[in-house]
């Protein structure tokens, strides 16, 4: 926001030289051409700080404020929708989708942050830790790294994998189909990123690149595996990453946002062995306005 004072412009009028250039938000509220000829007709909107004036106000400093939460809310709308988008399409559709608009991508990084920071714990941390307490020779794939913290946190050679390349280090690509070699990680990581509907592409991509022995480490939002919510059976779940080839090595549930499964990869299985896997559905991590 910038400050001081603007001039107020008088209404209806625009001066030479001004153009008026739609935002994102006139575009979704634009009015067809016979309505835009009715304008004059519309209703004033009533902006709340202005009720909230006090006599003697300048008539500008509750409006900043009230810009201020605007913004906020805004953009607190745009991450919704995005992060929407994310669970309910495919990561090839989310990949072009990106590609085509990064600038959301940093949208969707704003409204994430803030997101977690409400949370007393961010579950990366506890997989920081994780690592932290494992052998640093380990090789790490980070599927969905977001901005990439937990490679800056850990000495490990980690590679990130992300939609867009937030940062240099970050390969960026659909993490159905990375461009890893088979068999070379030692530890693969989701953190909060089985989004997309074809989610299990992904668990198939992170075990053809784990060596045998390696590790796989899921936390996931609780409510998506709280069957009372409507989340999916964590059983159900388990089992169908077993079949993949895994062994459930422990389940840490001491935090009320978020569960992480540990499991171990024991085995390779043939493509027709996982295709013919049945997993459950995990509903979208839809977050709720504040
Ligand atoms: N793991 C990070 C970020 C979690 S947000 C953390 O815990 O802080 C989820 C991330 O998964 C987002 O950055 C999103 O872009 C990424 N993601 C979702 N689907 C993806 C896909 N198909 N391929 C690559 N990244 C994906």
């Amino acid at each position: 926001m910038e400050g001081g004072r603007r001039k107020p412009r008088r209404r209806g009028k625009r001066g030479r030289g001004e153009p008026r250039h739609p935002s994102q938000d006139d575009v979704s509220a634009a009015v067809s051409p016979v309505q835009s000829n009715e304008q004059s007709k519309r209703p004033q909107v009533q902006f709340p700080d202005a009720k909230r004036r006090k006599k003697g106000d300048d008539g500008f400093s509750g409006t900043s404020a009230f810009l201020d939460r605007m913004r906020a809310r805004l953009s607190g709308g745009h991450f919704r929708m995005l992060n929407e988008k994310l669970y309910t399409c495919r990561g090839s559709e989310a990949f072009e989708f990106f590609k085509e608009n990064p600038a959301l991508f940093d949208a969707y990084h704003a409204g994430y942050g803030q997101q977690m920071a409400r949370w007393p714990i961010q579950p990366v941390n506890v997989i920081i830790k994780w690592l932290q307490s494992h052998s640093p020779g380990f090789v790490v794939a980070d599927f969905g790294c977001g901005n990439a913290s937990l490679a800056k946190s850990v000495k490990n050679k980690v590679f990130s994998i992300d939609l867009v390349s937030a940062d240099p280090s970050v390969i960026a690509c659909d993490m159905a189909h990375t461009p890893l070699d088979s068999l070379s990680v030692d530890v693969s990581v989701f953190c909060l990123s089985l989004m997309g509907v074809n989610f299990s592409s992904y668990l198939v991509e992170a075990s053809r690149v784990l060596r045998t022995g390696g590790w796989l480490l899921i936390a996931e939002v609780r409510s998506r595996f709280d069957p009372a919510t409507g989340g999916a059976d964590p059983e159900k779940f388990c089992h169908a990453v077993q079949k993949l080839g895994f062994s459930l090595t422990s389940k840490d549930v001491s935090n009320k946002m978020f569960v992480i499964f540990y499991f171990r990869k024991k085995k390779e299985i043939t493509e027709d062995a996982a295709r013919s896997i049945v997993w459950p559905d995990l509903k979208p991590c839809l977050y709720k306005r504040r």
